[in-house]
């Protein structure tokens, strides 16, 4: 892990890592978070990942749907950069990946009151049903909420 971010590091110099509980871009400090002791392939592909966003200056408060095409753009940015590095990134990971957070999106746009499947409203934090007209409110999106694991995807928020 350490030798790959100074390699990150002498490539790009504005990077900016930081050890932490779990990977993680953060846009409001600018910093991505890495797990200091993390050896697996997922987690160099995960540090790609999140190295992806930085580069790509990926910021928060997206609407849901912007939000997928940031992950998709994220990946993409990992692929590039492993390819350079001479890392070869496992596309069912990225497919399971894409295919999680999907799921987690779509969990929060499913009405709680009638089932149905809603849009997201202006604000980014509340979805209405075009159906019952109940509205309900979501958490602040983030980048990368659901990938550490499939069999961990969060309960409606
Ligand atoms: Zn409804
Ligand atoms: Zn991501």
């Amino acid at each position: 892990m350490q030798t790959l971010i100074a390699e990150l590091q002498g490539r790009f110099p504005a990077l900016r890592f930081k050890p932490g509980v779990s990977f993680a871009w953060s846009p409001e400090t600018g910093q991505i978070i890495y797990k200091e002791r993390a050896k697996s392939a997922n987690s160099v592909w995960s540090l790609l990942h999140e190295t992806g966003h930085a580069l790509l200056k990926h910021q928060n408060y997206q609407a849901d749907v912007e939000l997928l095409r940031l992950e998709v753009a994220a990946w993409e940015q990992a692929r590039l950069l492993a390819s350079d590095l001479g890392i070869k990134i496992d596309e069912d990971h990225i497919e399971s990946c894409l295919d999680t957070y999907r799921d987690w999106l779509y969990k929060r746009s499913i009405c709680p009151n009638c089932s149905t499947k809603c849009l997201q409203q202006g604000d980014f934090v509340h979805y209405r049903c075009f159906n019952c007209h109940t509205t309900w409110r979501v958490t602040t999106n983030r980048f990368c909420r659901a990938y550490r694991s499939t069999k961990n995807v969060p309960q409606r928020v």
